[in-house]
């Protein structure tokens, strides 16, 4: 099963003949305007390679969608940084090149192999709600939840940021760099600029209406009045200042500091055009200053022999991942016949079943909580007894699949209640970074909806996180109790999976994608498509995509739907709902001499971002 056939090594030779990430030199002090867009200026940072979604060598390796955040991931493992020092340089890289999906005023969560103790941990940086809140907060006093778009794009869905304190325990405790020295090439992208492409194009168009309610926002991101022409240079000197603040005086300038203070003012009374009121934020400078991004163990599973970690809670990420692969493990016992082995369609029913039963057991069981059964629900009897509950290999089962009892005693017993999912929504993305010591980074980070609240932190040129939004308004299914009820201080669930495959003891594999409650469907089906389809990673991230998330329809991307594949799926009783996409994965695999491949999206969100240190060798 293990395949050691090297891909293609695809690059151009800028990347072999350039070191430097940007066309003019790295620190060139030219001030841009006093406002974000296009001014004229310094000339823009651009990647010293062309923009690959594979690539092979040595060195260590960086996949991400972005090549001005790559480059600079890479450029930090050229000079000696390890892993981590790249992960936190180009996170904060993609704060400036990708700000509706990540950056100071969002949250994440980072897997780490440390190649120096063998082992596997992982940093919690996902924002958290105020002291204030309660499982009411998004309830009216009838009982009803408050209206979903209203609160997002409002100071109440705004949680306190965890990127910055995610960096600097990254950095602290694996990095070999100053968090300073590894947030200036992204100081350097937001004051020199980046050229805009066509994602950052339309992710501005598509927010126009939402930031002009937002002045501050307005006048960063929508210079002129409108979204940065394809090709235009986009700067943000605001955000630079933002990440000077960060290098001179700590990430406690978030916490404890003036930036915070600007954080929670912003939350709490935005600025809005004439005519538009806002719900107010509840985050206090206390709120702020209790925050911590702890280490916790990872999610752990076995799958076809490897081992598989992943992001526990809050997130749901590594263990529905974790529990749909033992789900597909019990399908091959029962019918005989392994996944590797059977029709392509068979596979997408069998995803899909994996999926759905794990989604059911993901909403009922998993959230910010004590007691969280995730010892069982990544035991391979309860996922036997879910099996054997559940699986027909000729019919899908009715959605919603009811949610089963992770009680540590299996048989084929009777099931509990349905609960129809929770709504889910987009707006991250993934990083993933390996070096030549053998450390590995999976990291995925979010401001939740893409654009997030919509709300600009004025003078510093961030977008505020709407992540509070990740929590249940209102209970799932009445008499059932939801997990995922908004509380004080708590983090609300996610989805985000970032996740490293061990052979032996020694990572093989590192993945993770955006894509709200498609991110789970999405690291699972690449896994499945890479460990028993026998395509190559590149291809496996690639391959159509099908999400079952336990509600009435299942998403499927347009060649799944509309060929064979789609037809046998709804003659199974499958309801396809057609979306143009699903996720945006980054991979990499090591193969243990030396050697990386670096993997991403093909054309999804317009192509990733992959690169070796060292390509070819
Ligand atoms: N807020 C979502 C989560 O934590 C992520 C949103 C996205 O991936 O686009 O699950």
């Amino acid at each position: 099963m293990r395949r050691t056939r090297l891909y293609a090594v695809v690059v151009g030779t800028a990347l072999v003949a350039s070191t430097a990430l940007a066309a003019g030199p790295i620190g060139a002090a030219v001030a841009s305007g006093p406002s974000g867009g296009q001014t004229a200026g310094a000339p823009p940072v651009r990647p010293g390679a062309p923009k690959v979604p594979v690539m092979t060598g040595g060195g260590g390796a960086v996949s991400s969608v972005d090549d001005v955040a790559t480059q600079v991931g890479i450029n930090v493992l050229r000079k000696g940084g390890n892993a981590a020092d790249a992960a936190v340089a180009a996170a904060a890289t993609l704060g400036v090149t990708e700000p509706y999906s990540s950056g100071i005023g969002g949250g994440g969560f980072l897997v780490y192999y440390n190649a120096g103790t063998g082992r596997v941990q992982t940093i919690d940086g996902r924002e958290a709600a105020p002291s204030s809140f309660t499982p009411t907060t998004f309830t009216s006093p009838d009982g009803k939840a408050l209206d979903f778009a209203t609160i997002v794009s409002s100071g109440l869905s705004v949680g306190v940021p965890g990127t910055p304190a995610l960096w600097n325990e990254a950095t602290r405790r694996w990095g070999t760099q100053r968090l300073s020295t590894l947030l200036e090439p992204a100081e350097e992208v937001a004051r020199r600029g980046f050229v805009v492409d066509a994602t950052f194009n339309q992710q501005t168009a598509d927010n126009a209406a939402r930031f002009a309610k937002f002045p501050e926002t307005a006048r960063v991101f929508l210079p002129g009045g409108k979204a940065p022409d394809v090709g235009s240079v986009f700067r943000n000197p605001d955000l630079a200042r933002a990440y000077r603040e960060l290098s001179t005086n700590g990430v406690k300038s978030l916490y404890q500091g003036p930036l915070g203070a600007a954080v929670v003012d912003t939350a709490r009374h935005p600025a809005t055009a004439a005519g538009v009121s806002v719900y107010p934020g509840q985050i206090t400078r206390a709120d702020l200053a209790r925050y911590e991004a702890p280490v916790k163990a990872p999610t752990h599973t076995t799958y076809r022999g490897l081992d598989v970690y992943g992001m526990p809670v809050p997130s749901s990420g590594g263990i529905t991942v974790g529990e749909s692969l033992n789900l597909l493990e019990s399908y091959d016992q029962r019918t005989g016949t392994s996944l590797s082995k059977v029709s392509g369609t068979q596979y997408l029913h069998r995803f899909a079943e994996a999926s759905a039963t794990a989604f059911a057991d993901r909403n009922r069981w998993i959230g910010d909580v004590k007691r969280v059964p995730a010892t069982e629900l990544l035991s391979q009897g309860f996922a036997d007894e879910r099996a054997c509950q559940l699986f027909d290999s000729a019919t899908a089962h009715a959605r919603p699949i009811p949610f089963g009892q992770p009680d540590g005693s299996y048989s084929c017993g009777s099931t509990v209640a349905a609960q129809l999912p929770p709504r889910d929504d987009h707006g991250t993305t993934n990083l993933t970074v390996a070096d030549r010591w053998g450390n590995v980074a999976s990291y995925t980070l979010t401001i939740e909806q893409t654009g997030g609240s919509g709300i600009t932190v004025p003078g510093y040129g961030f977008l505020l996180n709407n992540e509070l939004t990740d929590f249940n308004f209102t209970p799932t299914a009445a008499g059932v109790p939801d997990p995922n009820l908004p509380d004080a201080s708590k983090r609300p669930r996610s989805s985000m999976a970032p996740t490293i495959v061990l052979d032996s003891g020694k990572p093989v594999l590192a993945l993770g994608s955006p894509g709200g409650a498609t991110i789970i469907t999405t690291v699972a089906q690449v896994l499945t498509g890479y460990l028993d389809r026998h395509q190559d990673i590149v291809d496996a991230i690639a391959a159509a995509r099908l999400s079952s998330r336990n509600g009435p329809t299942t998403d499927a991307e347009p060649a799944i739907v509309n060929g064979p594949d789609g037809a046998a799926l709804t003659a199974m009783g499958h309801h396809l709902k057609s979306v143009p996409e699903i996720g945006a994965a980054t991979a990499i695999r090591l193969f243990g001499n030396g050697l990386f491949e670096a993997a991403a999206e093909t054309t999804r969100r317009g192509g990733g971002s992959a690169q070796v240190v060292n390509p070819g060798r």
